[in-house]
């Protein structure tokens, strides 16, 4: 038997001007997972741990991205055993399903000797947010396998690009323990933007893919604006605005809604400036009465990250 066990990582996905296309990878909040090789033909979730998460394989978006993956390498008779502890809240916005897609499919592919690149196993984990959402979207399983800063430049065909990532960015993410539902903040989103709202989104984009690339602070920061999907999706999230304000008063590079929310995130230029920030968030979201957690994380360039082999 051959086992591997992994950190996979939370992310944040959209980064406001890049709505289903941008996303950046977490370092200090994510879940682990033991993965084994056998020889029980089959994919199975043996154990789950922290949250309320289906066991059947079918069901579970690790199980399905998996068998998606072995079906590709043409490797159905092996047995793949799978162990989730659940640091990620599902449904908070920072990539829980995406974190045991990628995961999954990035342990399962090592302990195969690699056949797969990196950007080759996106389409596979993509197979687990089809099922977490409807959607096979690729902006957290791209960051979760690639690391830093991703771009989905097409869809169809799937392109997807590693960014450069600044040393000095840090980002501060608050999570509202409210339920959102995925649902109800797809159903708020318009199906059609105007051309001069089109225009505004793919500058800032344009803006930030270049602010990153020449570590230009200032740019990321005035580039991170979303004027299409923020004002719609904002007033499903308590306390959106002050927290914004807050934010970037306090030095915050940007802040926006961390995926379909409701969690929000900030980025900021150093640890400092983002814990600062961190305590600004706490207190605007103190006086509401409701539960948060505060995450504070540089960002992971590499992804998925090997925690140890429990037995060779
Ligand atoms: P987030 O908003 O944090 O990205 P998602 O909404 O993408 O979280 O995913 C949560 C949904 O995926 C829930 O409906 C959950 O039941 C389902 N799901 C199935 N398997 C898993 C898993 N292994 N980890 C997390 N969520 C899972």
């Amino acid at each position: 038997m051959k086992t591997i066990k992994i950190f996979a990582p939370a992310t944040v996905a959209n980064l406001s001007c890049g709505f289903d296309v941008l996303g950046c990878c977490l370092d200090t909040i994510g879940d682990e997972m033991v993965i084994s090789i056998t020889d029980q033909q089959g994919v199975r979730i043996t154990k789950i741990d922290g949250a309320d998460l289906p066991m059947e394989t079918h069901k579970n978006v690790a199980g399905v991205a998996v068998e998606a993956l072995l079906v590709a390498l043409g490797k159905t008779e092996i047995g793949v055993d799978i162990e989730i502890y659940k640091k990620i809240k599902a449904g908070s916005g920072i990539g829980s399903s995406a974190a045991s897609s990628a995961g999954a499919v990035w342990a399962v592919n090592h302990l195969l000797g690699n056949p797969c690149t990196p950007q080759e196993l996106v389409a596979f984990a993509m197979v687990g947010e089809k099922l977490a959402s409807g959607n096979a979207h690729a902006d957290n399983v791209a960051p979760a396998l690639l690391g830093g800063f991703t771009l989905v430049r097409s869809y169809t065909p799937l392109d997807v690009l590693k960014l450069h990532t600044p040393q000095d960015l840090v980002m501060t993410v608050i999570h509202p323990q409210i339920e959102v539902k995925t649902s109800d903040s797809r159903s708020v989103i318009k199906q059609n933007v105007s051309l001069k709202q089109a225009i505004t989104q793919w500058g800032n984009l344009g803006g930030l893919v270049t602010g990153l690339f020449t570590e230009d602070y200032e740019l990321i920061g005035r580039s991170l604006e979303d004027v299409i999907i923020e004002p719609l999706r904002s007033i499903l999230i308590p306390e959106f605005q002050q927290v914004k304000e807050a934010a970037l008063s306090t030095g915050a590079l940007g802040c926006g809604i961390s995926g379909s929310g409701p969690s929000i995130y900030a980025l900021s230029k150093g640890l400092e400036t983002a814990e600062k920030v961190s305590n600004a968030i706490r207190d605007v979201y103190q006086k509401t009465g409701l539960d948060f957690d505060i995450h504070v994380s540089k960002i992971n360039a590499e992804g998925v990250k090997i925690m140890n082999y429990p037995e060779a």
